[in-house]
């Protein structure tokens, strides 16, 4: 069996306890959660202490990458250490009866491993264009390239995606029958993520026509 195919690994940490019906062990799903996200939070002990950063991400088959300014502590404590990453989609807020049922409809993804700093050039330039991408598909190329001086500055940490869970909420609010008859309104208010119409730099010249990559990321 490939990586392509296996399903998600289920450790004793990656196994939920709570709404374990919630759990999805596709492969394909914690992809697509990945993919249709456009922050990871990064989860580190860094001189001790925990710290949880946002930062950007790409993915390339089942490694993920992220990056940050070489001079970033969280990243440099992070390199040969256990890591925890997650990604999270809000899709809807779920107003129920009581209070206590009040819930969130998301889909959301943890990820455990090792993470290690890319050393190696080329697979920096690859990670850094996945991650510029993965933003803004086709900016990469549409861009300036990184001078030998903003690689130095920039580091990239790898993450292999192979310990993960991944958890999906859908649907109404779950009340107590009992409440079913209360006068109170219940249901899903959902949520959507969107691009707003582009905004050019006021320095931007004029004769700069609004690029494919950007209006078809806006639309
Ligand atoms: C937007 C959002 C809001 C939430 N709000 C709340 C809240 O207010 N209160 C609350 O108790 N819970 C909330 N949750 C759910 C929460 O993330 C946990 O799933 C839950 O608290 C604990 O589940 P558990 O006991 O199975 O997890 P644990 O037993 O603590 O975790 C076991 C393992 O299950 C996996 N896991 C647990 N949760 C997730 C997840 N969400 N996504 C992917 N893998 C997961 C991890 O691998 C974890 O190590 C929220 C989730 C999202 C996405």
């Amino acid at each position: 069996m490939n990586a392509e195919t296996t399903p998600l690994s289920s450790t004793p940490r990656t196994t939920l306890r709570r709404h374990r019906e919630r759990a999805q062990t596709d492969r394909a799903v914690l992809r697509e959660v990945l993919d249709a996200g456009l922050i990871c939070h990064l989860g580190v002990v860094a001189d001790g202490d925990p710290v949880v950063l946002p930062t950007a991400y790409g993915r390339d088959g089942d490694t993920l990458y992220l990056h940050g300014s070489s001079a970033n502590g969280a990243f440099l404590a992070a390199d040969g250490q256990r890591v925890c990453v997650t990604v999270t989609h809000m899709d809807g807020l779920v107003a129920a009866r009581s209070v206590f049922s009040h819930s969130v409809n998301y889909r959301s993804a943890v990820i455990f491993g090792t993470a290690a700093v890319v050393k190696d050039e080329d697979e920096r330039w690859q990670a850094l264009r996945l991650i510029t991408d993965h933003l803004i598909p086709g900016r990469w190329a549409a861009a300036r390239q990184p001078t030998t001086k903003e690689m130095a500055a920039t580091a990239v940490l790898s993450l292999p995606l192979t310990e993960a869970s991944v958890k999906v909420r859908t649907g109404m609010p779950i009340d107590d029958p009992a409440d079913h008859d209360l006068d109170v309104w219940a249901g899903v208010l959902p949520i959507e993520v969107t691009f707003g119409e582009p905004v050019p730099d006021p320095q931007l010249r004029e004769e700069i026509p609004l690029p494919a990559h950007i209006r078809d990321r806006a639309s």
